[in-house]
């Protein structure tokens, strides 16, 4: 019983009773009776859903009542900020909590005044880098989704981690909590942690195939769904739980599917049938929510999502906004929203629970397999284990699709009757390597070969391997790498990480990416002049641009008369830049954006954008026409691989010319197949790098640090250059700072000093909002009161 519960803060017990939990869920008591409350480490190996989050809870709450701290470890960052409101409801114990998200080259010092803190592995990695003071302070750490080691992209870097943590305190608690997976007892061992293993779920699951016209389930029994002639299954699965048991029981549908175009036109489908089961209030309800989402943002993806929600029906993927996947997913707990067609992304974490799950399709289109690869058990395990609402359903249902016996037969042997695989470490992959091996030199952990092989030694992957012989061999080669791009220096046995290794590894770049960042400055130093005489002469002259086109950015080109002219300090622009070596005296024009959108594209950090059918041509040709703007030299068309990595980095860089040439956010979603959580994330990752070659080339001493923290700003943004200062003002935005801008407001200064009803009438006549935006912008009399937009003079509305 949690009441009987010891060593947790005062109330604690008795706030657990008035959630509703009385007793401690089997695998719960489990791991309090192994000693979870008492210091002990564990692994908890159990379903999704089986209550893994009080147990992390009630062993961060009793080390904090010990006078520790805790820190969480997230998988994805979008569960950070969702963890974190959780954990919040013990504040009013006196237990304060703090989030780390953003920012990698920070000591987070603010954070040693909370007691449990919750951050993604690769913040904690970069803490530990930053030598963030209150890491030593830690007595208990949460590692969720552990069996993510085993992910080849970010495996390494929680793995790293918690042998990192372990090694700066050794008595730390650590709890990882992890999928029901083949070996989690080689996982315990290698953290010398007692071993929770349990199949044991709140509400019965009931696994089934689906076929013909009916569900086979593994227990034996069946339930009739048929399937009309020329109809599909899956709508015939959300119809039937929707009907319920003809008792009123009406059960929303998870439907999983490989893409997020078919996510999104699986929704569009089952709206049709949702729709039919939609009551009179709740279709008000609905239009609301509709209108909601279509205020997020209006682009397409916002569209098609609010016309499937007033439906009763959504998508939900990676590219959708935050703000969109909050409102679908809190829509469809209140069971308004009646069926949600998602990529695998939300069997991850995301708490929504559902009658059935329809695992519709389990293969997928792997890029480095070249073809459709079926799912892992342990990911179809997952995504079944959304199935069955606690208090809500009598059990969940979990169904995947065949179209004849034989196959009904292989998805029983594959997925129903089968293990989840076993967990191994990635370790051993270089680019894995190549980063963690610098940080433990810079921050200290090692200093010899010797010294880098122990630490290795306290990794998973030493537990795991039987070619002891081969971390050496890699060890040695990323050494070599290190050393010959300067990032370590070898004296006698000791390894040190030169000044420019520091750097790299605070800010947290792959040094790969680093040196690519490097030779790209340094290649653009030796080629300056060249260049900008090539740009000045090469490139057309082309009207001025309309205002009516301003949508469509500045096209291929930025005229290169126009960036000449506008690289003189305070510059007239008369001249247009025509031959003379000494006329390209300024470091503003050259490298252009695009020229770095593109050298940080092609860096392994950022994930550049998929040729389509057609896009070869298209940005060959690009390619051409921009070569002076490059940063290096271009490979030729017969290196096959390195030509088309160059050829995606520059659709990438597009994208990211558009985004800062004002391109309209829909324009660039259709242009590029993104929705617009992905131009969001290009444009972080892009400010991110782009920061860190900004610290590169001043630390380097080149001359092109203004070009880099221009070309950040803009993205940061995503304005033209004379935006930049009217969008640095809070409230203002890109679309905004262009009416303004537009409407003769064209600075800081003029928000402070311009004549109130032309700034509202540029607003649209949005008085709250100017209020604010001439607050922030310090005006002494932000009042908007009696200020009337149609007294505004005539060129001032755009
Ligand atoms: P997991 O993290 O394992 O996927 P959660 O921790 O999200 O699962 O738990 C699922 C749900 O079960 C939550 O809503 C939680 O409040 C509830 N729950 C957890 N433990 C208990 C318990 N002992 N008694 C009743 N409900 C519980």
């Amino acid at each position: 019983r949690t009441a009987d519960l010891t060593g947790l803060p005062t109330g604690i017990p008795e706030a657990l009773r008035d959630e509703g939990i009385e007793e401690l869920y089997p695998p719960q008591a489990e791991a309090v009776e192994a000693g979870l409350t008492d210091g002990e480490s564990l692994v908890a190996a159990v379903p999704t859903a089986s209550g893994k989050t009080l147990i992390a809870e009630l062993a961060m709450l009793s080390s904090v009542a010990r006078g520790g701290k805790a820190l969480y470890i997230v998988p994805l960052r979008a569960l950070a900020s969702e963890k974190k409101a959780e954990f919040e409801r013990w504040e009013e114990y006196g237990i304060d909590v703090g989030v780390s998200t953003g920012n990698y080259e920070s000591d987070g010092e603010w954070l040693s005044s909370r007691d449990i803190i919750v951050a993604t592995s690769e913040k904690v990695d970069s803490l530990v880098r930053n030598n963030a003071a209150w890491m030593d302070q830690l007595t208990c750490v949460v590692a969720d989704e552990v069996h993510l080691v085993d992910d080849r992209h970010r495996g390494p870097t929680l793995e790293v981690t918690l042998a990192k943590l372990r090694r700066l305190n050794p008595n730390l608690q650590v709890v990882a909590l992890s999928a029901t997976v083949g070996n989690a007892g080689v996982v315990a061992d290698w953290l010398d942690a007692e071993l929770v293993k349990s199949d044991w779920r709140p509400i019965d699951l009931k696994m089934g195939v689906h076929y013909g016209n009916a569900v086979s389930f593994a227990d034996g029994s069946q339930r009739e769904v048929p399937v009309g002639r020329g109809e599909r299954q899956t709508p015939a699965l959300v119809a039937d739980a929707l009907e319920g048991d003809g008792e009123g029981d009406q059960g929303s549908s998870l439907v999983f599917v490989n893409s997020r175009r078919n996510a999104e036109s699986a929704a569009r489908r089952m709206a049709d049938v949702t729709e039919r089961y939609v009551t009179g209030d709740e279709r008000s309800d609905l239009a609301e929510l509709a209108a909601e989402i279509r205020d997020v943002s209006d682009t397409e993806t916002s569209e098609d999502l609010a016309n499937a929600v007033a439906k009763g029906a959504a998508f939900h993927h990676a590219g959708l906004a935050a703000e969109h996947r909050t409102l679908v997913e809190d829509a469809f707990r209140d069971r308004l929203i009646k069926c949600i067609c998602a990529t695998p992304t939300l069997a991850a974490g995301v708490n929504t629970p559902s009658r059935r799950v329809v695992v519709r399709d389990w293969q997928r289109y792997d890029g480095d397999y070249g073809g459709m690869k079926p799912l892992d058990v342990l990911e179809v395990h997952q995504m079944m284990g959304r199935a069955g609402r606690p208090g809500l359903d009598p059990y969940g249902e979990a169904v995947l699709l065949a179209k004849d016996a034989d196959a009904r037969d292989e998805l029983f042997e594959r997925y129903i009757w089968a293990d989840a695989e076993d967990v191994r470490s990635k370790l051993a992959a270089e680019p894995a390597l190549r980063t963690h091996l610098l940080a433990t030199v810079a921050s200290g952990f090692a200093h010899t070969r010797e010294g880098l092989l122990e630490f290795l030694d306290q990794t998973l992957y030493a537990t795991q391997t039987d070619d002891p012989e081969r971390l050496g061999q890699v060890t040695d080669r990323v050494l070599d790498y290190l050393e010959v791009n300067g990032f370590v220096e070898f004296e006698g046995e000791t390894i040190r990480a030169t000044p420019v290794g520091h750097t790299v590894s605070r800010l947290y770049l792959d040094p790969m990416s680093a040196a690519e960042i490097i030779d790209g400055l340094e290649w653009a130093a030796d080629h300056r002049n060249e260049k900008l005489r090539a740009l000045a002469d090469e490139t057309p002259e082309k009207p001025k641009r309309d205002r009516s086109e301003s949508d469509d950015g500045p096209g291929g080109f930025q005229r290169a008369s126009e960036m000449v002219a506008a690289g003189g300090e305070g510059g007239d622009g008369a001249d247009g830049g025509d031959g003379d070596a000494d006329e390209f005296e300024t470091d503003r024009t050259y490298p252009t954006p695009l020229g770095l959108y593109h050298l940080v594209c092609r860096t392994p950090d950022m994930y550049q954008l998929y040729l389509k059918s057609g896009d070869r041509e298209t940005y060959t040709e690009l390619c051409y026409e921009r070569e002076p703007e490059f940063l290096g030299r271009v490979p030729s068309e017969y290196e096959d691989v390195a030509f088309e990595d160059w050829l995606s980095a520059l659709k990438t860089a597009k994208l990211l010319e558009d985004w800062v040439g004002e391109v309209d956010e829909d324009r660039i979603t259709e242009r590029y197949g993104v929705g617009p959580g992905d131009i969001r994330g290009k444009v972080e990752t892009a400010e991110w790098l782009l920061g860190a070659a900004e610290r590169l080339a001043s630390e380097l001493d080149l001359d092109s640090v203004y070009a880099v923290r221009e070309a950040k700003k803009r993205v940061e943004y995503g304005v033209r250059e004379e935006l930049l200062d009217l969008a640095g003002v809070r409230g203002v935005g890109r679309k905004r700072a262009r009416r303004l801008f537009e409407a003769g407001v064209e600075s800081r200064a003029d928000l402070r000093e311009a004549d109130k009803s032309r700034i509202l009438a540029a607003l649209r006549g949005r008085r709250k909002t100017a209020q604010n935006i001439l607050e922030a912008a310090g005006r002494k009399d932000p009042s908007m009161d009696e200020v009337d937009e149609d007294d505004a003079p005539d060129d001032a509305v755009p």
